[in-house]
This record gives structure tokens, C-alpha cells and sequence, in this order.
């Protein structure tokens, strides 16, 4: 990183920094934070232990979720004066479920030079290990704290086909699950993930209830944080296909022990289905057999 002579413009760095385990920090992270002239941070009694860790000193300024707004004429001066500064949150990336998105939007229409120093961040650390679609996912951060937002958000996502990303803290974990579980059902796929990168990490995979259960199963199971990745619904097509086939089967069981009709019957009764349509695709199985079992002879 070079410095700026005080005609240019300053830059702003966003810099990712650890979810847990400091060794994760990278060496440009590292780099920037000891060169910038000063720190734009979440918390800056958190980000003094980090600076500590990395035997750094520094200007700290506060910027969070109440007084970012009021920053954004101060940090945009002090990069007008040729400054280099760095945005931090507490942990992982800025912006992601973090503040400073009005400071980097502002910053960008103002053209300010914008640099990222990637690192970290929960979400794609746990779809990593996941074992989930990754080709296609939504991250959804934080559900609304209030029961009702909280299960019409749930309900926009349900025919979503997406892997979904939710962000969780201790104190809502349970809800969360047991709201997941009323709208999504008790077979959707899901995992959960647990203290990534720290001590006692760890990943649950199973369906929603049992997750709902594991939780319930062990208070320490509620503790830390936690990253909640669903699998999406299935497509429309694949859940009439699998039904079309599920209701195949039952006929032909059915067929193999009663006269037609009375298969049809019974069939239409288990699977919802008109019984004209199926015995009409009980006389159509019936003529496939007669017609294979002609040329086999
Ligand atoms: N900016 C961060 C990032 O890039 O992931 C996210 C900050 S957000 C305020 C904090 C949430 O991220 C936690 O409540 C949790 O859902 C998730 N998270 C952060 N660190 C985590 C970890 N070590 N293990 C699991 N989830 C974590």
C-alpha cells in the first residue's frame, strides 16, 4: 500500500477480520490495518483487542448502526484530504448483516477510491461445509425480531428452490427453528452451523425437526452463534413427478391384488386422485403388459 501525497485522494479500505479465530486474519488485512491513517470501527473496544493482537496502534472512530449516517461528511473529508482509512466490523466483513452500507454507497457516488481486503465471513465459511446446493443460494442475515414479520418473511421464502442463509444469535435460536418448522415443515433439509472457526465448533445436518430436537436435547447446543442454511423447496416439476410416480406404484400394487375397478377405487381414495383417471391408466398398464408380453412370445 502506498501513501498518498495530500493532493490526491484518499482511499477506503473494507477490511475482513476474524468470526472467531485470529489466526484466520490475512496478511493483507494485517498489512493495511498497521499502514491506514485511521480506523473506522463497529466497536472500538473490540477492534483495540485485534489491533492489540497485531501489536498495532491506532486512531479508532466509532462508525455503527446509530451515527453512520452522520460520519459519512467526516470520513469523505478526511479521504478528500488524502487520508487512507479502513472500515472494520466486529468481526468477518463489513456490510454483510454489519454496518456500512451508507458509507460505501455515498462514498461510491461521491467516486471515491474503494478497495476490499477480503477475508472472512460466516456465511460462506458454513455453506462451505454444508454439503448443500451452492450454485444457486439467497442470504437472508437476520430474520425480523418480531414473531409475526418473522413468519411472513419465512413464508415469502418457502417455494424458494434455493439453498437459504440465515444468520442467528443464542437468544433466538430456538424460535427461529420452531417458526422454520411451521412454515417449512418438519422434512425440509437442513444444517446448522455452530461456532465456526472457534473452540467448539460444530455442524448439525438433518431435517428440521430434528435439528428443533438436538437444540432442545442440550442447553449447550443454544449457546454461541449460529449460521442456518435450509435447502431449497423442491421444483414444481420434480414434486409432480415424484407424486406422479408414487401414485403409479400404488396402482400397480394395488392392480397385482384386486380387479381394476376396485384397485382404481381404492387408489383414487389414498392418493386424491380422480378414480375415472386412474383406471383409465390401469387399462393403459394393462394393454403396455399385454402388448410386451405378445412380443415376447
Ligand atoms: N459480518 C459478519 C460476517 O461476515 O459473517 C456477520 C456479522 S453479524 C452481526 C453476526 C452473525 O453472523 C452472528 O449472529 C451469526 O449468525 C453469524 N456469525 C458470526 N460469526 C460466527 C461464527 N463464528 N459462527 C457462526 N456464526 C457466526
Amino acid at each position: 500500500m502506498q501513501k498518498n501525497t495530500a493532493d490526491q485522494k484518499g482511499v477506503l479500505y473494507i477490511v475482513a477480520t476474524p468470526i472467531g479465530n485470529l489466526a484466520d486474519i490475512t496478511q493483507r488485512a494485517r498489512e493495511t490495518l498497521s499502514l491506514v491513517d485511521r480506523i473506522c470501527a463497529e466497536d472500538t473496544r473490540n477492534t483495540r483487542k485485534l489491533l492489540n493482537h497485531l501489536g498495532i496502534k491506532k486512531t479508532l472512530i466509532a462508525l455503527h448502526d446509530h451515527n453512520e449516517q452522520q460520519k459519512i461528511d467526516s470520513v469523505a473529508k478526511w479521504l478528500a484530504d488524502g487520508e487512507q482509512i479502513a472500515l472494520v466490523s466486529d468481526a468477518g466483513t463489513p456490510l454483510i448483516s454489519d454496518p456500512g452500507y451508507h458509507l460505501i454507497k455515498a462514498l461510491r457516488q461521491r467516486q471515491f477510491k474503494l478497495i476490499p481486503i477480503p477475508g472472512v465471513s460466516a456465511l460462506i465459511t458454513a455453506l462451505s461445509a454444508a454439503g448443500l446446493a451452492t450454485n444457486k443460494f439467497s442470504f437472508e442475515g437476520f430474520l425480523p425480531a418480531k414473531k409475526t414479520s418473522r413468519q411472513q418473511a419465512l413464508v415469502a421464502n418457502s417455494e424458494s428452490t434455493y439453498t437459504q442463509v440465515y444468520y442467528e444469535s443464542s437468544h433466538r435460536i430456538v424460535h427461529c427453528v420452531a417458526t422454520m418448522l411451521t412454515v417449512f415443515g418438519d422434512d425440509r433439509k437442513v444444517v446448522l452451523a455452530r461456532e465456526l472457526t472457534k473452540l467448539y465448533e460444530e455442524f448439525f445436518s438433518g431435517t428440521l425437526e430434528e435439528l428443533y430436537h438436538w437444540l432442545l436435547d442440550n442447553k449447550m447446543h443454544q449457546k454461541g452463534e449460529f449460521v442456518i442454511m435450509l435447502a431449497g423447496a423442491e421444483a414444481k416439476q420434480q414434486q409432480n413427478e415424484r407424486f406422479k410416480s408414487s401414485v403409479n406404484q400404488v396402482l400397480s400394487v394395488l392392480m397385482q391384488e384386486l380387479p381394476l375397478k376396485q384397485a382404481a377405487k381404492i387408489a383414487a381414495k389414498l392418493t386424491g386422485k380422480s378414480k375415472n383417471a386412474l383406471y383409465k391408466q390401469g387399462l393403459e398398464t394393462q394393454r403396455l403388459c399385454k402388448h410386451s408380453r405378445t412380443k415376447e412370445k
